[in-house]
């Protein structure tokens, strides 16, 4: 079976790696320094926390369908072990590398801190384009590389998820190969499983639900009416089209949508399931009879008052970001906003909703899943959904109160909050030995 078919829509994944120019982890070191300089952290604690705690890059050999062999090389970085295991995704691209991996990893300590979680950061990647293997070949590729990985890997040491090209499927293949390795099932060994397999409900619409239950505390905040605003959606993939529906429900109006063909524009709103229908019968969103066509780079400077950016990264820019009406944007999408934007908006009085805390619901419902598999004992939907909206509340009032207190927007502030969180407990556990 082609890859095709197996792997989620991915138009997103190719761009994600589009600044591997630049070393990505050098990147992230120095948005570290920045909101450490606001914390006014110690020389000592800055060292540890910006470097990579353990760095594994394997090489190994798979067999390919036609007979031949091929030698593939992956990574899995844990950036602190200081919160506990470390949790991130898999990601299966041919432009991975270790800086990459290892300024994911940093970010992820951020994010799981950001909301209070109890692990470190980590993540992983295989230099590979799977859409050009076969099905058995991702398989044996998966169970190979799990099997490198493995004596870093384990339910109480470090626990994978589906990222970038990875699935549920991909999930359920590393999960059973831990398994066999072990002579047990271990389905905490990963996150993201299908849900037979010790999957979590509300998995697949914890990023769009949690960056709505995001937007609703900002709209409090700004003394904003959500009931009859207009929202617009960059991205209809998991995490967009779940977040435009949610804000539907809460009456916003939905008026623009976009993916990697175009998007489609309606004043009035969109009926979202239409829209959806017409997406799973053309492929598109654009050409949608009740809207208007919309080039990706317009759709961002729609009239509205809540933005979703859940596409791809680096899209709002230092010459975009003069010109959006949105009151509030939340970052559905892993760094959609680029630096120099960042001042702009704030000084133009953009609500910023930031990457490491607005999509943090998918990180938090794939702790959840851990913590019904440890327990062997699942939850219902609306327990999973009720969690999730007090975690993501706590937390940005948390956010909102540091970005008070130090003067700062909301970005800073998320980032500080997390990195004075992994500061201070690594500061209780002390250095061993
Ligand atoms: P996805 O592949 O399901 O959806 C991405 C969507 O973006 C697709 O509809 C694609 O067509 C569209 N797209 C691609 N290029 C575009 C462009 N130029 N303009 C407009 N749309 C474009 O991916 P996803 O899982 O929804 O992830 C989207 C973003 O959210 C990524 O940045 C991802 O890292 C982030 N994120 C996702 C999760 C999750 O649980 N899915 C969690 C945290 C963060």
């Amino acid at each position: 079976m082609a890859v095709e078919t197996l792997t989620r829509e991915t138009a997103v994944e190719s761009s994600q790696l589009s600044h591997h120019e630049r070393d990505l982890f050098e990147v992230a070191v120095e948005q570290f320094e920045i909101a450490a300089d606001v914390l006014g952290l110690d020389d000592g604690m800055r060292r540890v926390l910006s470097c990579c705690q353990r760095e594994l890059t394997v090489n190994f050999p798979v067999e390919m369908d036609d007979g031949s062999v091929q030698v593939f090389t992956g990574h899995r970085v844990q950036h602190n072990t200081g919160p506990g295991p470390t949790k991130g995704g898999i990601r299966y691209h041919q432009n991975v590398t270790l800086a990459e991996v290892k300024a994911l990893a940093m970010w992820m300590t951020w994010k799981c801190a950001v909301v209070g979680l109890p692990f470190g950061g980590a993540k992983g990647g295989v230099q590979v384009n799977p859409k050009l293997l076969s099905r058995t070949e991702l398989q044996n590729l998966t169970r190979r590389y799990t099997t490198e990985i493995q004596p870093m890997i384990g339910q109480n040491k470090d626990i994978p998820a589906p990222d970038v090209n990875t699935n549920p499927q991909v999930m359920a293949w590393l999960m059973d190969t831990y398994s066999m390795n072990v002579g047990y099932s271990v389905p905490g060994v990963t996150t993201g499983k299908p849900l037979v397999l010790g999957g979590s409900e509300g998995r697949n619409e914890a990023t769009g639900r949690g960056c709505v239950f995001a937007v609703e505390q900002a709209a409090k905040t700004l003394g904003m009416d959500l009931t009859g605003s207009r929202t617009v959606v960059q991205g209809f993939g998991n995490a967009g089209a779940v977040a435009a529906r949610l804000m539907a429900e809460l009456g916003s109006k939905v008026v623009a949508v976009s993916d990697s063909r175009g998007g489609t524009h309606n004043p009035n709103g969109l009926d979202l399931a239409a829209v959806a229908a017409h997406k799973a019968r053309t492929g598109s969103v654009s050409g949608f009879r009740e809207g208007e066509d919309v080039a990706n780079d317009d759709l961002l400077l729609l009239d509205c008052d809540v933005l979703i950016p859940a596409a791809l990264e680096g899209q709002i820019t230092g010459e975009n970001a003069t010109r959006i009406t949105a009151r509030i944007i939340a970052e559905a999408a892993n760094g959609p906003t680029l630096p120099e934007a960042d001042t702009i908006l704030y000084d133009r009085g953009v609500f910023v909703l930031p990457d490491i805390f607005a999509n943090a619901g998918g990180v938090t419902v794939s702790y959840f899943e851990w913590v019904q598999d440890l327990q062997a004992f699942p939850w219902t939907e609306q327990e999973v959904n009720q969690r999730l909206r007090q975690i993501m509340t706590r937390a940005y009032e948390a956010v909102h109160e540091t970005s008070q207190k130090y003067k700062v927007h909301m970005r800073t502030a998320a980032l500080a909050r997390g990195i004075a969180r992994v500061a201070e407990l690594n500061e209780l556990r002390g250095i061993y030995p």
